[in-house]
């Protein structure tokens, strides 16, 4: 009789109760959002005030909604601003837990400021000024909600919060490796294809500047430089261009210059380009705009009109990142 029970019990476990386990297993390994536990005692942020010099305290919540309305076109699709939302919260999160009540030392007292220097946030009094009465009835309530259905959620990176979650308006076609544009190597931010930038107004642009102007700009900057409007055509050669196609090292006379200088000496929308000379001009054609490094906002819009959700969104320009749950 005993040995019956001994067989049934067995039985049970190893058809019924081990199955049931395993598939209970399998079903919580690749959830779409992974619920780790990140533990944020602190949901208040202090933001320094560029203009006025105050530090406010803000719900963090309503601090995201603030930077989404600053730095994304309010028009874009939901899934691509819960995608913003979702990159200022772990931006915010990871300079809450490395400055705390200390502040930035750029700011002390603030851990976060108003401007680019750490991202734009605008308050809703502002925006009534900025913007037009029916982008505060029509467009608010959007990016409101797209924070409040992406409420505590952050990016993790070795369960980590993502502390760069750099993006930009327009790849031109692929992202950036974070050391081709900047120093470090930073490991979700890979260079990977952005291919649903079709709509972006900047994808491909034309500049054309005298080659009088291009000489007299290298020369203030490098008087040394030995180009002149007479050799210019001989004296420009592209040697290094990134896997995103930003030119990595442009000859420029006797001067090895990299394209980001390029770009920001005369002010490109890229430093992915190609030079053509007409006559007394130079022509620069840009390939997107912005640095090209992580999230390419009208990529990730172009992602949210082909179906995608803010988590893949995220998933694809942040290599590797997990979607966390702060509690
Ligand atoms: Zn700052």
């Amino acid at each position: 009789m005993k040995n019956v029970f001994v067989l049934i019990f067995s039985v049970f476990i190893t058809t019924i109760l081990i199955p049931v386990l395993l598939i209970q297993r399998c079903s919580v390994i690749e959830p779409k959002i992974e619920k780790q536990q990140i533990v944020e005692s602190n949901k208040v942020v202090h933001v320094y005030m560029h203009e006025t010099g105050e530090i406010k305290t803000l719900d963090l919540e309503e601090y995201i909604k603030g930077v989404v309305a600053g730095e994304m076109p309010a028009a874009f699709e939901m899934e691509a601003l819960k995608a913003q939302a979702v990159a200022a919260r772990s931006y915010a999160v990871s300079r809450m837990r490395a400055y705390g009540k200390n502040g930035h030392p750029s700011h002390p007292g603030a851990e976060l400021c108003d401007s680019v220097h750490c991202q734009v946030w605008l308050s809703k009094e502002r925006l009534r000024e900025l913007k037009s009465k029916n982008w505060m009835k029509n467009y608010w309530p959007k990016i409101e909600k797209a924070v409040e259905e992406t409420k505590g959620l952050i990016m993790t990176y070795d369960n980590k919060p993502v502390d760069q979650p750099l993006f930009h308006s327009t790849s031109g076609g692929r992202t950036e490796n974070s050391e081709d544009v900047f120093a470090a190597w930073v490991p979700y931010l890979r260079s990977v294809e952005s291919p649903y930038e079709q709509e972006a107004p900047h994808l491909t642009d034309q500049q054309d500047i005298s080659i009088a102007t291009f000489v007299s700009k290298i020369k203030k900057k490098y008087p040394d430089c030995n180009i002149n409007a007479s050799n210019i055509k001989s004296s420009l050669k592209i040697l290094e261009r990134s896997d995103g196609g930003r030119i990595l090292k442009m000859q420029v006379g006797n001067k090895i210059l990299t394209g980001r200088e390029i770009r920001e000496l005369l002010g490109l929308r890229s430093a992915n380009f190609k030079v053509a000379i007409y006559g007394e001009k130079m022509r620069f054609t840009t390939n997107g705009y912005g640095h090209g490094v992580g999230m390419s906002q009208w990529g990730a819009n172009g992602m949210a009109k082909k179906g995608y959700t803010f988590d893949e969104i995220l998933k694809h320009y942040y290599v590797g990142v997990e979607i966390s749950k702060m509690k």
